[in-house]
């Protein structure tokens, strides 16, 4: 790792350079908070969704949703979010910058730590704990002198709720009447399907519907590449549940999450369980799973209950009846919800962070080097194999290239013949290309390759026509 670059930096870089994410607009100096999936990134990010969607709608309970961007501005009145989907924000007089008042608070209190000041920290994280609750952030603020950070002066405005929803306009007049916000979750465009749903689907209580899809926020301050952007995606579930029963749910979809995530080849240290300390009015269960990014730990997915508060609302506000039928009791009630709300592209980057290994391994001449390998789940990999010639000529590049042409009916393949063989299993270890098979003179004699695995670097001999099934068999397994 090069001096001054951080274990992020080092990703973001890999990141960049092979192909996975660019910065938005780049050649324009880039868009703050949003980011371009490239060749590799766009595969694996599918590849992540659709591991979500098989998980969740795979099963006789959960039907799929797609639902619009765009809605109607009632949606947002009735969840909530034009009221107090909002942040703190404090800006500082000298710099003219904004800041999250909280985060502000936050990043001071690290600063002290690092300087060993642990006494003045704890102090004030005790107080952070209080403002959350009573939502007054500026008295910390002025009271603890906490200067801004670019110029260390303390000037501040006072702390004013920004709304993170995104506004814009419908049709060729801009004004309030023609007003639309981009949707900040992708939650309400299930809420408000629910009635579709459930009288176009043969679907009972309980069931869920699922939805992947675009969210869009104007946060104040985006971070840690995709972490916090201001464009992202979500793969969310509302399960629909009788009044009653949503703690039972709740424990189930608790499990099947954290299942999730071990079963894609996440580490169990790398995850946690954290309860929410305080839970939002509506709530009666909540908590987290996070993931220990390099910058620390950060909420990738949250599971929910949230009682009927959203369908009531929108009951009120539509006018409409968002009741369940029971034909057999002839009980009517409005569903309880247990949700797990994902980040897609968040998640995206804790696969990454999970997947990336730097190994001492011998090299070709016997000495030892260092090689950065994507431990990617083979699911998950972008590219499933690669076929190369061990040299080019007498006839090893076409038999490569059958081969490779043959795989890639099926599968996404790579085909390389430049460079010695260890500088390409090199190249396909850093974009966790989990299978590489390699073409020498033997196989023109025998119809053999040599097939590599890519964590345990050790090769086995399989006939060249046996190759597609022998690869979709690890694939499988
Ligand atoms: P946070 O506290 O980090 O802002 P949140 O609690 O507001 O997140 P939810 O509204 O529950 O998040 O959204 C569900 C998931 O969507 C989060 O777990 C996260 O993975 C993802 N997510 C939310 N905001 C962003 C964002 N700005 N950028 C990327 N992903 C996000």
């Amino acid at each position: 790792m090069a001096k001054n670059q951080s274990a992020l930096d080092v990703i973001v870089s890999l990141a960049k350079r092979r192909g996975f994410v660019f910065q938005s607009s780049e050649v324009y100096g880039g868009l703050n908070g949003c980011w371009d999936f490239g060749p590799l990134g766009v595969e694996l990010l599918r590849n992540y969704k659709d591991a979500w969607w098989r998980a969740m709608t795979l099963r006789d309970d959960v039907v799929g949703l797609d639902a619009a961007i765009l809605m109607h501005p009632r949606t947002w009145e009735a969840s909530g979010h034009t009221d107090s989907f909002s942040d703190p924000m404090i800006d500082s007089k000298t710099s003219k910058k904004r800041h999250r008042a909280d985060t502000l608070i936050e990043e001071f209190i690290q600063r002290l730590r690092k300087k060993k000041k642990t006494e003045r920290a704890d102090a004030i994280e005790a107080r952070l704990e209080q403002a959350r609750e009573a939502e007054d952030f500026y008295n910390i603020i002025a009271e603890e002198e906490i200067p801004d950070p670019d110029t260390g002066t303390c000037d501040w405005t006072e702390v004013r709720n920004f709304n993170l929803m995104f506004k814009t306009f419908v049709g060729p007049l801009e004004d309030e009447s023609s007003a639309v916000y981009l949707r900040p979750e992708t939650a309400q465009g299930i809420f408000v399907n629910f009635k579709n749903v459930l009288d176009s689907s043969r679907q009972k209580i309980p069931f869920g519907i699922a939805q992947i899809g675009k969210s869009f926020r104007n946060e104040i301050n985006t971070k840690y590449f995709l972490f916090r952007t201001r464009e992202f995606e979500q793969m969310e579930m509302q399960y629909f549940v009788k009044p009653g029963e949503e703690m039972e749910w709740y424990e189930r979809w608790r499990e099947e999450r954290w299942n999730f995530y071990l079963n894609l080849g996440f580490n169990e240290d790398s995850l946690r369980r954290k309860e929410h300390a305080k839970l939002a009015h509506y709530a009666n269960a909540a908590e987290d799973i996070e993931f220990h990014f390099p910058f620390g730990w950060g909420e990738i997915e949250g599971i929910h209950s949230r009682t009927d508060f959203d369908l009531q609302r929108h009951q009120e506000f539509s006018g409409k009846k968002m009741e369940f039928v029971d034909t057999v009791t002839r009980d009517r009630f409005v569903p309880y919800v247990v949700e797990t709300a994902a980040g897609c592209t968040r998640g995206f980057m804790a696969v990454l962070c999970q997947a990336y290994n730097v190994e001492s391994v011998e090299g070709d001449n016997g000495k030892s080097e260092e090689r950065t390998v994507l431990k990617f789940h083979p699911k998950l990999a972008p590219i499933k194999a690669a076929v190369f010639p061990l040299v080019k000529r007498d006839g090893m590049p076409e038999f490569a290239h059958k081969l490779y042409k043959d795989l890639q009916r099926s599968f996404t393949v790579q085909y390389d013949e430049s460079g010695a063989v260890g500088r390409r299993y090199r190249r396909q270890d850093e974009i966790g290309t989990p299978y590489c098979f390699t073409v020498d003179t033997d196989s023109l004699s025998d119809g053999t390759v040599t097939a590599r695995d890519r964590d345990t670097m050790e090769q086995v001999r399989i006939p060249a026509d046996g190759a597609l099934n022998w690869l979709r068999d690890k694939l499988d397994a």
